[in-house]
């Protein structure tokens, strides 16, 4: 009789420990089966814990082992860590892993036909047209062969059925092309040249290292990066570059293609189930060299992986706030630490974490100080709102005005921020004041006149306009408060009436698609005026534009946030950083009523690392990250009393400790989402590894949440609504 073994197996749900199943022969961790679970069948991953001790009755076996490489013990144990930082179960990180079920099969070849080596009994025009393609000797799919002869699929089915072609089957494409690292780069600058040396000599050693990629916008470091990726390629191991929006994706995968022949695989929620598994499939079996794609790609089974890129690191895209709140580019170093292989952060405008750690020296730093073109940046100048007030009902001040006539008169583009979607944020009855808000969520509803709704921002809930106040039923009297891009659009179009304009926005109709085309549309010179939301602010290269009007500097600045400052500085540093890449002369331009405002000063100063100190002042005395960590702990319930009841019996099941700072219960001031009652506690640690240790002490001591009530952690919180 065979000997049966018992293997820990992990699955994708929420449970943080293995299920114990038979198999007939022992199988490594990492292999990837199919098991029964109660009524269903799920896939698993073979876990290197021990088995649990069970009496072997009560054991079921293992399905299938599917026929794809083993996830890599760096793999299986970045799950691990992600686990347990995160405070999520391990079945939920796997998950993030299986993310591609249709995958696992095997795929499925196609029918083909070949030239069998005999001529037809009849010989016709046409069949001679086949035999005159086909007698090539290579294998075609029919309808292939049909097209390429020029005839009807009829006469190729009547060749196959007389076995004068034979039908073979024909290996399925491979989904991407083979990069090649070896074609001629870029002539780079001398500063270029020296950070690519520096990370290829990096990646040629081997090992962990985090480095900083810090240069101006415009300095050329995506072009300095292509040089790691191309020595990765060259060690024989694969590449991920993460990129914080996909609508980048386009012109990024443009400029990979020039310099490397062939496209890199593409990871994020646009690209097909089809294609996605296939890449899936791919990055498994190391058939895929380079992965470009959104923060869930860091969950991909890469089969060697050597070398993590993350673009625009400072980007707030990379933080993921629903299912296991987890930062990507955080978890790039750790799954490059765990694979022993560097992880490059790219950005003009780091953020303070990374740009300590590089003062510190546990990140390489490597800074290119200079625009590519050589220009200079652009100049920053602001607008005192209260000297210089718009008209009555518009958003540009006269002074703004006349910076776009002249930048229209030269020629050039001209980009107007407003970091708003939508027509207007607030709807209020002129009689009765009554304020359109969202029946499931403590916030307003913003109206889209394009697509003539009003709809929340945070569930997505949506109305017609209203003809009549709701409340109060008079007619005609409902008005649109504060400007969004669309209104902003409204009164370009008035100012500047032969002007071509667009409002470039992630919820217009089109999707991604669109908002690709829009990008290079304005790249190639087609738009005079750009007006856009923070999408705007990102990557891009739009080379005729000159000048970016920042339409409220004072947007960001007025949440209670401790990296409220931070991320308007890396905002209005990104966006202003568009202009002049190109070489020419160019404009920044911030509309703010506190123009004495540090940041808005620092802005203009130029001093960046100045700027930085004073942050990192700022936070070393608040105890504020990195000088100190935080985690939040959001409860939330279908009644607010249960809410605010858990939240209570929680702070006092808090245990001791005089290096830990627990703040709350409050409720948050996004008070109700979808329907759901929200409170906050803060905890404030000296060290991440103090903050973990209490963290899960407490948790465990906690009272069970019971009913609607569910407790969120969220660990490096970056978002305090
Ligand atoms: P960053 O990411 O630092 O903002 P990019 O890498 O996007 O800068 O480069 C800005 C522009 O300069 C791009 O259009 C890029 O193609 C061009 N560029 C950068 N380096 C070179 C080079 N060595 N030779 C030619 N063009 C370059
Ligand atoms: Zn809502």
């Amino acid at each position: 009789m065979q000997e049966r073994h018992f293997l820990s197996v992990l699955l994708p749900v929420p449970v943080d420990r293995p299920y114990t199943y038979g198999s007939d022969r022992p199988l490594e961790p990492g292999s990837v089966v199919r098991v029964p679970l109660g009524p269903r069948e799920v896939v698993g991953c073979v876990w290197p814990d021990d088995a649990d001790s069970l009496p072997s009755a009560k054991v079921k076996d293992i399905i299938q082992i599917y026929d794809i490489p083993p996830l890599t013990p760096s793999l299986v144990e970045f799950i691990g860590w992600v686990a347990d930082y995160t405070f999520s179960p391990r079945g939920m990180v796997l998950r993030m892993v299986l993310r591609a079920p249709g995958a696992l099969e095997p795929e499925t070849p196609l029918a083909g036909v070949r030239w069998a080596g005999d001529v037809p009994e009849r010989m016709t025009a046409a069949r001679q047209k086949v035999l005159d393609v086909a007698q090539g000797g290579l294998a075609w799919s029919k309808s292939g062969l049909a097209t390429a002869a020029g005839v009807s699929a009829g006469v190729v089915n009547g060749l196959a059925k007389q076995n004068v072609l034979e039908t073979v089957t024909i290996p399925p494409q491979p989904i991407v092309g083979q990069p090649d690292p070896n074609r001629p780069p870029l002539d780079l600058t001398d500063a270029q040249r020296a950070a690519a040396e520096d990370l290829t000599d990096q990646i040629a050693t081997g090992g962990y290292q985090t480095v900083l990629l810090d240069g101006v916008t415009g300095s050329g470091k995506t072009e300095v990066y292509f040089e790691a990726v191309a020595e990765t390629i060259r060690q024989g191991r694969q590449a991920l570059v993460l990129l914080p929006e996909i609508a980048l994706t386009g012109a990024f995968l443009e400029r990979f293609a020039k310099r490397f022949g062939a496209l890199p695989g593409e990871w994020h929620s646009d690209v097909g189930a089809k294609k996605r598994e296939r890449i899936w499939r791919g990055v498994a079996h190391g058939n895929v060299p380079v992965v470009v794609g959104a923060r869930s790609a860091l969950f991909l089974p890469f089969r060697n992986l050597g070398l993590i890129i993350v673009d625009e690191e400072h980007d707030g895209a990379y933080k993921q706030e629903d299912g296991v709140h987890y930062h990507a580019r955080d978890m790039a170093v750790v799954r490059g630490h765990l694979g022993r292989f560097p992880v490059l952060l790219s950005s003009a405008t780091p953020t303070v974490e990374s740009w300590v750690n590089a003062e510190r020296g546990r990140y390489r730093h490597l800074v290119l100080p200079a625009r590519f073109s050589g220009a200079e940046p652009p100049v920053l100048s602001a607008i005192d709102m209260r000297e210089d007030p718009p008209e009555r009902g518009r958003w540009l001040s006269p002074k703004l005005h006349a910076m776009v006539r002249e930048t229209l008169a030269a020629g050039e583009q001209a980009l107007l921020f407003l970091n708003r979607r939508g027509y207007a944020p607030l709807t209020l009855c002129r009689t009765c004041g009554h304020r359109m808000a969202c029946p499931h969520c403590s916030s307003w509803l913003v109206e889209h006149r394009f697509r003539g709704v009003l709809a929340c921002h945070h569930c997505g809930h949506e109305i017609r306009r209203p003809e009549a106040c709701p409340e109060c039923d008079n007619k005609d009297t409902m008005v649109a408060c504060g400007p969004g891009v669309e209104r902003l659009q409204e009164d370009i179009l008035a100012e500047y009436p032969d002007a071509r304009t667009l409002v470039l926005s992630s919820d217009m109709p089109g999707g991604v698609q669109r908002l690709r085309a829009e990008i290079a549309a304005i790249a190639e010179g087609q738009v005079d005026i750009i007006i856009g939301t923070q999408l705007v602010a990102k990557g891009h290269n739009f080379p005729g534009l000159t000048l970016v009007g920042v339409v409220d500097a004072d947007l960001g600045l007025a949440q209670g946030d401790p990296r409220a400052a931070e991320r308007t500085y890396q905002l209005l540093t990104q966006v202003t950083g568009r202009a002049g890449r190109k070489g020419q002369p160019s404009r920044g331009v911030l509309q703010s009523y506190a123009p004495d405002h540090p940041v808005i000063q620092a802005l203009m100063s130029g001093d960046r690392d100045r700027f930085y100190q004073q942050e990192c002042d700022n936070r070393r005395r608040g105890g504020l990250p990195p000088f100190g960590r935080l985690a939040a702990i959001i409860v939330s319930a279908a009644e607010r009393i249960n809410a605010e009841q858990y939240a209570r019996a929680m702070a006092q099941a808090a245990p001791a400790g005089d290096q830990v700072r627990l703040l709350g219960p409050a409720e948050a001031p996004l008070a109700l989402i979808r329907g759901r009652h929200r409170f906050r506690l803060l905890v404030q640690a000296q060290s991440s590894g103090v903050m973990h240790d209490w963290l899960h002490r407490w948790l465990t001591a906690a009272p069970r949440p019971r009913g609607s009530v569910r407790v969120t952690v969220d660990v490096d919180p970056q978002s305090f609504l």
